[in-house]
């Protein structure tokens, strides 16, 4: 960490600032420079928290060198997690394909829906049984029951499932029900859910808020290996812009980006970041041509008559045939 002093800072602040690193085991080395002070704070500064020092007026700027989140962190070029689930690898050489409907309305809904996503060779069944709405007064999801209904269309149909926690009282279910548990946008930084999906059995899918920054997604992450559950899977969801006409705009940057810096596989959904169907399709195809690790799409039989989300549901047909050009776009590129 590299602290640089405000021009003419007063000797009593600094031998303060000092001490107080110094108690923390830290070394300091002040460099007197032509305009500016510098003082290098040498030892793991990964668990410090820098903004702590603006509290001292002689400090003028800091820039960390380290990261804070070590375990999220790639630590080679080559570093990779792949995590398996039942026969399934994620984050290894093939995509992974998710798809199911936002909300899972009835058996006979959710084994229809598992077995066309199994012929189309997908790979994870979705379903929300615990739905986090804006309003109060939407459907909600039907809850255990749901995640009932989601275990043996899954099983039915040999497919890996997936499903949103909302409340940390409900861990028991997902650790009976579900193969991969996702944390929402909106539970991105809950960090009492975050701490308890650490000592979860279950990989995590762990959602970007829709207003958080990639660091901020690393962090939460990090929270979750930390406390002791290293297999989590991140997802770009897109993040909210000006720009009204889709319903949040997807970062294929930030993506990018949190590839390039992370061991973890990352996968996108496009379905809630474009929020209309008819843009899912290009924005599936960019994904996995840009790199990402799997797409999460919502599907619905009768999109208009859908509980939630319909607006934004491929139908059935356009999702076999999606799979197949993720295949071979992802063959043809790699
Ligand atoms: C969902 O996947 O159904 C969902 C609510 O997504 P998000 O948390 O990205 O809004
Ligand atoms: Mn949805």
């Amino acid at each position: 960490m590299i602290i640089t002093l405000v021009k003419d800072a007063d000797i009593a602040c600094i031998d303060a600032m000092i001490d107080a690193l110094e108690s923390l085991d830290f070394s300091c080395q002040t460099t007197l420079g032509k305009h500016y002070t510098i003082v290098h704070v040498i030892g793991d500064t990964s668990r410090y928290d820098e903004k702590k020092l603006y509290a001292y007026p002689c400090v003028k700027s800091v820039v960390r060198i380290q990261e804070p989140y070590q375990k999220t962190q790639r630590q080679s070029l080559t570093e990779k997690t792949i995590i398996r689930v039942k026969n399934l690898e994620i984050g290894g050489r093939e995509p992974v394909y998710i798809a199911g409907p936002c909300s899972i309305e009835s058996l006979e809904q959710i084994e229809s829906i598992a077995e066309m996503v199994a012929a189309s060779e997908g790979h994870i069944l979705r379903g929300g049984a615990f739905k986090p709405r804006t309003s109060p007064y939407d459907f909600q999801g039907f809850g255990e029951k749901a995640l009932e209904y989601l275990s043996l269309a899954a099983n039915k149909y040999h497919l890996v499932s997936v499903s949103e926690i909302l409340d940390l009282n409900d861990l028991h279910l997902f650790e009976k029900y579900v193969d991969i548990i996702q944390v929402g946008a909106r539970n991105m930084q809950n960090t009492a859910l975050l701490k308890a999906l650490g000592r979860a059995s279950k990989p995590i899918l762990l959602k970007r808020g829709f207003g958080n920054t990639v660091e901020e997604w690393l962090m939460s992450a990090e929270y979750i290996i930390s406390h002791g559950n290293k297999n989590v899977i991140l997802c770009e969801r897109g993040i909210r812009t000006f720009e009204p006409s889709t319903r949040h705009t997807l970062d294929l940057a930030g993506m990018l980006y949190v590839k390039q810096i992370s061991h973890l596989p990352v996968i996108v959904d496009p379905s809630h970041a474009a929020g209309r169907w008819d843009l899912v399709e290009g924005l599936a195809k960019a994904s996995i041509a840009a790199g990402a690790d799997g797409v999460m799409i919502e599907v619905h039989p009768q999109p208009e008559r859908a509980f939630s989300d319909g607006a934004q549901a491929l139908k059935p047909s356009r999702f076999s045939a999606l799979v197949q050009d993720l295949k071979r776009l992802h063959k043809a590129l790699k």
